[in-house]
């Protein structure tokens, strides 16, 4: 067995997980719910082992600037649902919409841009629409309309949107039992709404908030008044966002429910640019120093056309984008870096009547701070961990590996008994509970050391501790590395300083 690539890669690591209690399909026991995930007891770990590097990279040790001094960040923890005039003013409700396509007959729904269809070469005149990347249901279906063998040589793909209308009646939508099913592209609104208060009237509607950034600029007044910070200066914050996403797929990559990590940089408008590019390049180091390979990551500056309705005054966007493996060999986006200009706090300023100008004491200027966003995604970075870490080692009986950074593992030592007798396991609690308060460790006397070190593997636990017979003797243990499997004789009383000189160097 060898490391898989592309949609077999991206089968195993989502058997891996659900079998490892990473990630779960949400209310699994009724049937799931398209779109949302839960964090087993591994993934929550690892989620919150991501989270906390984030934060303690953005906002407790940030990068230092241009200049080689510090730069510096607070952080933020606002509401997940705020005044719904705040999403009027950000242009969410107006413009954060997604063009969509409806099946008549299946009820299904699909993001227009991401709908392709396959026209056949020969005379036909029939087109099978799929979604990008998946076309094999589109090809079943070509096959029992045109009644006869296909492949994907018989046929061109091309995007839904670009088809003349007159050419839509003779779509096959991709569960459809006829043509001519689909509708007209519509655009959709992505926020979801709920009620506040016992009242069910739209004067209570209100919205989950779909990014975590407009928090920041509402609060931009508060940090400024009551913290010592003043431009250029960022405000931080992780925290849950929800988009009501047309076709959610590719696993964690896009949900409805996510998590998001983002920074909001203000600083003078004559400083945007140089900002701009100082954190793109401090972003894509980032996720390169926790191991990410470079190969796999690159930068994309949005289209004029592609931007955001808030990015559209600004110098425009990047994305650091990642190999997945159901991009491969394309990449997809991971974080996106947005010179927001002064669009938020001024749509603000004049929604709220509330002046959001910074007066600068030195230079005697009065300004609205232009803003520079790094906005990732902690749940997709998730996603990402997870496929760099997959990997295969045919030498082991259980091949799978999990090659955690070490700073990232959710189990960072496992602590065994070789046998559970001859005072091995009280020797290795004891071990156990020193090292506990040190480390994240797992102490585990079931099964084999065989299938304990496979299990360890599996979890992407960097180092596993063993107590066996000679250990009453040599006052030693054996530490295994995961990525080596090679082994190595630890007396007991180094066994904290050996492992915390390897996470120091992780
Ligand atoms: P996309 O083009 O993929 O829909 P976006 O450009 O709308 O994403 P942003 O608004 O820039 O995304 O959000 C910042 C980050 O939040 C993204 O880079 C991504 O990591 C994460 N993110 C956005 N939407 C989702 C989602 N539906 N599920 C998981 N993560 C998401």
């Amino acid at each position: 067995m060898t490391r898989p690539t592309g949609s077999e890669l991206m089968e195993k690591i989502v058997a891996l997980c659900k079998r490892r209690g990473f990630v779960f399909p949400a209310s699994e026991i009724y049937g799931g719910i398209n779109g949302f995930w839960d964090y087993g007891p591994l993934g929550t770990q690892l989620k919150n082992n991501l989270r906390d590097a984030w934060w303690r990279d953005m906002v407790e040790c940030p990068p230092l600037g241009p200049d080689g001094h510090p730069v510096s960040i607070v952080g933020l923890d606002s509401s997940i649902i705020q005044n719904p005039r705040t999403w009027e003013a950000s242009g969410h409700v107006g413009g954060f919409s997604d063009p969509m396509v409806d099946c008549r007959e299946s009820k299904a729904r699909y993001r227009a841009d991401h709908l392709l269809v396959l026209r056949p070469r020969s005379e036909e005149t029939d087109l099978f629409a799929f979604l990008e990347g998946d076309p094999g249901p589109a090809l079943k279906q070509a096959k029992k309309v045109l009644r006869r063998a296909v492949s994907e040589e018989d046929f061109v793909a091309e995007p839904f949107t670009g088809l003349d209308p007159s050419e839509r009646g003779r779509v096959w939508g991709p569960d459809a039992s006829s043509a001519g099913t689909l509708t007209e592209p519509r655009q959709f609104n992505l926020m979801f709404r709920t009620f506040v208060g016992a009242a069910s009237g739209e004067d209570n509607v209100a919205y989950l908030r779909p990014e975590t950034a407009q928090g920041i600029f509402l609060n931009y007044k508060n940090v400024l008044d009551t913290s010592r910070v003043r431009p250029p200066f960022g405000i931080a914050q992780i925290g849950k966002a929800f988009r009501n996403e047309v076709t959610p797929r590719n696993y964690i990559f896009r949900s409805r429910e996510f998590e998001q990590m983002e920074m909001e940089w203000f600083c003078a408008p004559q400083e945007a640019q140089q900002w701009f590019e100082f954190w793109t390049e401090a972003r894509l180091a980032w996720w390169r120093s926790l191991g990410v390979q470079e190969g796999n990551l690159q930068l994309r500056r949005h289209d004029a056309d592609e931007l955001a309705h808030y990015a559209r005054d600004g110098a425009g966007t990047y994305d650091v984008e990642y190999r997945y493996p159901f991009t491969d060999p394309g990449f997809g986006e991971l974080e996106g870096i947005a010179h927001r200009s002064s669009f938020d706090l001024e749509q603000h300023q004049q929604a709220s009547r509330t002046k959001l100008e910074y007066f600068d004491p030195q230079t005697q200027e009065r300004f609205v701070p232009h803003v520079i966003e790094p906005a990732s995604g902690l749940t997709r970075g998730v996603l990402v961990i997870l496929c760099e870490a997959y990997d295969v080692d045919p030498s082991r009986p259980s091949p799978e590996i999990m090659r955690f950074p070490k700073r990232l593992a959710p189990i960072q030592v496992g602590i065994f008994p070789l046998i559970n007798k001859l005072g091995m396991p009280e020797t290795a609690e004891k071990l156990y509970l020193e090292l506990r308060s040190r480390f994240v460790v797992q102490f585990d006397v079931k099964q084999s050391i065989g299938k304990r070190y496979a299990r360890m593997d599996e979890a992407g636990t960097p180092f596993c501790v063993t107590v066996d017979g000679d250990t009453a003797e040599d006052q030693a243990v054996t530490v295994r590395d995961r990525d080596t499997g090679g082994q190595e004789r630890v007396a007991l009383d180094r066994v904290a300083s050996y492992l915390s000189e390897r996470f120091a160097t992780a």
